[in-house]
């Protein structure tokens, strides 16, 4: 039976493995093809990524365009958090639909196999990934059996927590349930090392303890899918993450920044960590160019994207959106010598964003990091591929090894490169 299994390592920078600091990871890059260009999506953020991963399609097609969002709602633009346990249902009711179009779990179901998802992030992101309900979703704040129907009590899994010691508990649930069944895809998102990343500064102990945490986890599961192949089983096994991070300089008020400059009316802004999604609504159009001119000139901001070019980052000029801030950032080591530094939009809905600690989102060299690495059919063992990978890519990876076609995604099948 040909199956694959995903873990993926939220956070971890590329350039944060090692032997010693990811031993599980580097014994199996021994038989496993590295990517050493991997890239993540924009915003480089988790929500955003996870439904970029479920469907191999750019927010541009899959429609949701970041971790938070603004939406039009009874003639006003409203910033939502995407990461809350039901906003799925709220996009839902205000758009007609979520994504639009099909993820790897409504893909799996027509074929009449299923997908299972265990994740360790925000609900928000875990229900990303099959909001539709076509396949198990398993996260602590909701569960859920295809249909969907919601799980309770035993089924569920409630008693896990956002740490190492969540983590770990979370991989023995997967390992038995999905790993062990017969799911044509199991997905296992680790909440770590991103969340200690948040809290503590890149390279600290704290940080460097989530990232062996995560790592033993993996090699659980790399143990558990060798026991299946020994069985008879053909599984393609992707360790990945889905963005680096880069060390916060600075925390911007965009919005107290815009009223300064007597710009904020009618524009709504979504924190995405060090990006920001900048939304106008149409009534004030006129005033586009002078908003995009101000926001160039602050010296907080780096990239500035807007109208068609945002198809250059997987973005669309669709639904009231005006531009992209990617903040500014550079190459300077933190106080544990770890490079890549930016700043940070804030305040972010219910997030502290911590001076000195691990942050992502934009389009920086650190943050658009992810590591990757793939064993199976079609990838030689230990070789370190150069051509271009992004997580977009995943999805009809994944497809091809499961015998499915992969049409309508934006990525391709990564099997068999030079
Ligand atoms: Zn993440």
């Amino acid at each position: 039976m040909k199956r694959a299994v995903v873990v993926v390592l939220d956070g971890l920078r590329r350039d944060l493995l090692s032997a010693e600091a990811t031993p599980g990871l580097a014994r199996f890059s021994a038989s496993a093809a590295f990517f050493a260009e991997h890239r993540s999506v924009f915003p480089s953020a988790t929500r955003c990524v996870s439904a970029s991963f479920a469907t191999g399609c750019f927010p541009a097609r899959h429609g949701l365009q970041g971790n938070s969002v603004a939406l039009m709602e009874d003639g006003r633009l409203a910033v939502h958090d995407v990461g809350k346990p039901d906003f799925v249902d709220h996009w839902r009711a205000v758009r007609g639909r979520t994504l639009a179009v099909p993820t790897l779990a409504e893909r799996l179901a027509g074929a009449g196999r299923r997908a299972m998802v265990f994740s360790n992030v925000s609900p928000g992101a875990a229900r990303a990934h099959d909001p539709d309900g076509h396949g198990w979703v398993f996260h602590r704040a909701c569960s859920f059996a295809p249909g969907p129907r919601r799980l309770e009590g035993e089924e569920a899994i409630a008693d896990i927590t956002l740490d190492t010691e969540g983590d770990t508990r979370l991989t023995s649930r997967f390992i038995s349930q999905a790993v062990r069944g017969d799911a044509a895809l199991s997905l296992l998102w680790l909440g770590e090392p991103d969340h200690a990343q948040h809290e503590a500064p890149l390279g600290s102990p704290a940080a460097r303890a989530a990232i062996a945490g995560a790592d033993a986890c993996f090699s659980r599961v790399l143990e558990a899918v060798e026991q299946r192949r020994r069985l008879g089983e053909d599984i393609l096994l992707i360790a990945c993450s889905d963005h680096g991070h880069q060390t916060v300089t600075e925390v911007v008020d965009i919005d107290a920044a815009l009223a300064s400059a007597g710009l904020e009316e009618g524009v709504a802004v979504a924190s995405n960590g060090t990006s920001a999604l900048v939304y106008l609504h149409p009534d004030h159009a006129a005033r586009a160019d002078a908003i995009l001119a101000f926001l160039r000139a602050q010296s907080w901001a780096g990239e500035v994207v807007a109208g068609e070019e945002l198809g250059r980052i997987g973005q669309a000029p669709v639904d009231a959106l005006l531009c992209a801030v990617s903040m500014r950032g550079d190459a300077l080591p933190n106080e544990y010598g770890v490079p890549g530094r930016s700043a940070a939009v804030g305040p972010a809905q219910g997030k502290a964003d911590r001076l000195g600690c691990g942050q992502h989102g934009g389009l920086n060299p650190f943050e658009q990091m992810p590591f990757l690495l793939i064993q199976g059919e079609g990838f030689t063992p230990g070789r370190e591929m150069r051509v271009p990978s992004c997580v977009v890519d995943l999805a009809p990876t994944i497809l091809r090894h499961l015998g499915l076609h992969h049409a309508g995604c934006d990525g391709r099948s990564l099997q068999n490169q030079e």
